[in-house]
């Protein structure tokens, strides 16, 4: 097939020209130009099933098919040489540029939030250490070595584990 009049620029180097003798290829040369199923940069592109035939959901063309270089060479996708299979990747490369600008914003921006006063956090661990240490006492007033259904031991280390997330 030689290169079809809708191709676009952007999928010119997907057609390779081979050589098959003199004056046997297209238009009378020595190569025929054919679409190179399983060049590395092919991406699919939106296909629609009509019957049993795939076209390119943007120009109609019959879709071009992308193979696998795996034993068999199975077809792994479709996709088209126009102009709107083009803008399709194209488009998708935009967003996922700015998408990834847009991650690297946010991580930027959450390492520029604002952080607590040492002496502000200080100040409210060690109210919640004498808050702890009463209700502990209290406890023991009552001869009890349980603090509802836990033993001591195992509130403080649980109260001490909630203070060191803060
Ligand atoms: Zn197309």
């Amino acid at each position: 097939m030689p290169i079809p009049e809708y191709c676009d620029p952007r999928a010119e180097e997907f057609f390779t020209r081979g050589f098959v003798g003199e004056r046997h290829g297209e238009n009378g040369t020595s190569y025929r130009i054919s679409w190179d199923t399983t060049h590395e940069g092919l991406q699919p592109t939106l296909v629609l099933k009509a019957g049993n035939r795939r076209i390119c959901a943007y120009c109609g063309n019959p879709a071009l098919s992308i193979q696998s270089r795996s034993e068999g060479y199975p077809t792994i996708g479709h996709t088209c040489c126009c102009k709107g299979s083009r803008d399709e990747l194209e488009h998708k490369e935009k967003l996922e540029a700015l998408q990834a600008r847009h991650e690297e914003e946010m991580t930027a921006l959450m390492n520029e939030a604002p952080r607590p006063s040492k002496s502000v956090v200080e100040v409210a661990v060690s109210a919640s250490a004498r808050r702890i240490e009463q209700e502990l006492l209290d406890r023991v007033d009552r001869n009890s070595a349980m603090v509802g259904d836990q033993p001591v031991g195992d509130y403080i280390a649980e109260q001490l584990d909630h203070i060191s997330r803060f």
